[in-house]
């Protein structure tokens, strides 16, 4: 089988590995095809691209965009993206400006609450500091031994109604998708089992993503539990959408790792069909 990954983090966002560090753990793990998809940059493509050509393995270009709809944070993968298209870069430079102004935020609500010095210690997490997040006020907070995990850090902080937490306007859905599609990319709902839509909202959600061109959704996702994949393959087809497969990985030991994560669901139209760079794979894959 060819093993397809297409989303992971690297230390661009809010991953913790290089993103050359990224693709040799994806090549020791038999990866085949890999994409990068930081949050809202693609800062780490280039150096990605570089060490996927000598670790012998296909590094598709690639973006997760945070967006708002629905009164609910909703992320956007963008595959096979051109990271240099001028429309793409300036809409990823716009939410970016919104991070940082965001993060500021966070830390003045953390030290209402008691907690001084989150900004600046979330942003000595942070490889990127124009790509701060919670993940890293997250780690800063277990660092700190304000919680025990991660876990406990979003489910007493950052998350809505707790310290920590800021609302945020994101991009649109359709400019979101209109700057994936301009740069000549792929659009995939991302983990569409993290959100905290009801069935009519998320159906409501699958018909604007498609009505706006929206190409896939993610159907197996490191996210996700093995119960809801037959759920997710069965909204793919009912919506018309390909269906891609990533695990989210971003560090070693949360989650699943780069790579590992079962097959799509036979019935699935895979958003890779038919990927002219992937042809070479295929062809010797049947060889
Ligand atoms: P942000 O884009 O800055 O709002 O951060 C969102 C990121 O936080 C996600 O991409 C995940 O990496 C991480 N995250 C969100 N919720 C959780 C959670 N419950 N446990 C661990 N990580 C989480
Ligand atoms: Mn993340
Ligand atoms: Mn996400
Ligand atoms: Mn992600």
């Amino acid at each position: 089988m060819l093993n397809i990954d297409l989303h992971c983090h690297s230390n661009m966002s809010d991953g913790v590995l290089s993103p050359a560090e990224i693709v040799a753990r994806a090549a020791a793990n038999g990866v085949h095809a890999l994409a990068l998809t930081d949050h809202d940059d693609v800062a780490g493509i280039a150096a990605a691209q570089a060490a996927a050509a000598t670790a012998g393995l296909r590094l598709i270009p690639g973006v997760e965009i945070s967006v708002s709809w629905g009164g609910q944070t909703v992320h956007i993968v963008g595959l096979r993206i051109d990271p240099r298209h001028p429309e793409l870069a300036a809409g990823l430079h716009g939410i970016r400006r919104g991070r940082i102004e965001r993060a500021r935020r966070m830390g003045d609500d953390l030290a209402q609450s008691g907690i001084a010095g989150a900004y600046a210690g979330a942003c000595g997490y942070a490889a990127n500091q124009q790509l701060v997040g919670r993940t890293h006020f997250a780690r800063w907070l277990v660092a700190q031994g304000h919680v025990p995990d991660m876990r406990a850090a979003f489910r007493r902080f950052l998350t809505r109604g707790n310290p920590g937490y800021v609302e945020h306007e994101w991009a649109t859905l359709e400019n979101a998708v209109g700057w994936i599609h301009a740069s000549g990319g792929t659009a995939v709902i991302a983990h569409p089992g993290r959100y905290a839509f009801n069935a009519r909202e998320l159906h409501l959600l699958l018909d604007a993503f498609r009505a706006l061109g929206g190409e896939g959704i993610e159907v197996i996702s490191g996210t996700h539990h093995p119960t809801e994949y037959g759920k997710f393959a069965d909204l793919a087809r009912a919506f018309s959408l390909k269906a891609s497969r990533g695990t989210d990985f971003h560090a070693p030991g949360e989650g699943a790792d780069i790579g590992r994560l079962p097959a799509l669901p036979h019935y699935c139209q895979p958003v890779w069909q038919g990927w002219p760079e992937l042809a070479a794979h295929f062809s010797s894959s049947l060889a």
